[in-house]
């Protein structure tokens, strides 16, 4: 099949603030195949706090060739496919992965849900996100304009745990809505310990996400033994911690289990639906929790995603609905926080008018 690829930067509705920085843009990476019955898409979100450059993901599609995936004529192994895909950046794989289901489900003339057996209608609601504030009165408009919506993500992390509280605490003042928390690696397992009851007390809280470092200062990965400290000094019936940016692998999911109620399963971490379905499969053999995440990305990455909701407890995977304007038509509809699935072959998602790249 004929291969192209492109990297687009999108302009984010308003500047996205999580302990890790702030972004105005968000560069992602689109796969194209072009395939007897139309062209097959897949996109991976490049994560400003991830350890790869978009140098690292363009020279990897450039080395992909122009020819890649079945040959046409062939019958559609995707197995097999998926296992020419060459090691490298993840979400490079990802885009490449994603190409190819959206192929699969084309030749088969069914939707991805529909050739995994999945039942469209069993998803849990989406999350809409609030990033970190700069201003208190404008949070709380902000709070106030997405308060029917039935769960929402707060970004916490300020670097003060006091204010991390207090921002959960008005947002619970304002929102009968779930809410799940997102400390994106902030917190010491001591912060942790102090923190994590108080927001339970304030109610309804769904998740706790990503409490410890991740990383450390001099960029080493922080150890699975944090979270075992952690979990050993918090009470019982707390919310379920669930880990994000400490799951990059399977041997994570080894690792962090007893420890974390549950993973955050991203297309971006996992290479793409085959690795993100092994990585739940993995997180239910540990009896955990799965929220299905997202980066900020199109609508094709999004999709993508949302064909493994009827998998998980949680979704988090509002990564369009934060972008100025969409640059995909077409794929999952989401609407306030209802999530509902393409019956388009596919990913169903159609990407640009008469299939050109984005300017
Ligand atoms: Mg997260």
């Amino acid at each position: 099949m004929q291969f192209m690829h492109r990297a687009v930067t999108h302009r984010l509705r308003s500047p996205f603030r999580v302990a890790h920085g702030v972004s105005a843009t968000r560069t992602t990476v689109f796969a194209r195949l072009d395939t007897p019955d139309g062209p097959a898409w897949g996109e991976g979100a490049l994560v400003p706090y991830y350890p790869y450059t978009l140098n690292d993901l363009t020279a990897y599609l450039d080395g992909i060739g122009e020819t890649f995936g079945p040959k046409p004529g062939a019958p559609f192994d995707l197995d097999a496919a998926l296992a020419a895909i060459p090691d490298g950046p993840a979400p490079a794989r990802c885009a490449l992965d994603l190409a190819l289901h959206d192929a699969w489900g084309k030749a088969a003339e069914q939707p991805l849900w529909s050739l995994w057996g999945l039942d469209p209608k069993a998803l849990p609601p989406s999350s809409f996100t609030l990033s970190i504030p700069d201003d208190l009165d404008a949070y709380r408009a902000e709070l106030d304009a997405v308060a029917h919506l039935p769960v929402l993500k707060l970004k916490v992390g300020t670097g003060d745990a006091d204010q991390d509280i207090e921002l959960v605490r008005l947002a619970r003042g304002r929102t009968d809505a779930a809410l799940g928390v997102d400390a994106n690696s902030a917190w010491t397992v001591d912060e942790a310990v102090r923190i994590v009851p108080e927001l339970a007390a304030l109610g309804g809280i769904l998740y706790v996400e990503q409490p410890l470092a991740w990383r450390t200062p001099d960029g080493l990965r922080t150890s699975h033994e944090a979270w075992h400290r952690l979990r050993e000094r918090l009470p019982d019936g707390l919310p379920p911690l669930l880990a994000d940016e400490a799951v990059q692998g399977l041997d994570d999911v080894d690792g962090l289990a007893g420890a974390a109620d549950g993973v955050n399963v991203k297309l971006t971490k996992t290479g793409g639906l085959a690795g993100a379905r092994r990585m739940i499969d993995r997180a239910r053999a540990h009896g955990m929790q799965v929220l299905v995440g997202c980066m900020v990305e199109t609508a094709v990455g999004v999709t993508a995603a949302a064909h493994l909701a009827p998998l998980a407890d949680f979704a988090d995977l509002d990564g369009a609905v934060l972008l100025d304007r969409p640059a995909v038509t077409g794929g999952m509809v989401w609407h306030n926080g209802r999530m509902t699935l393409p019956h388009h072959p596919g990913l169903g998602v159609f990407t640009w008018d008469s299939g050109v790249w984005p300017s």
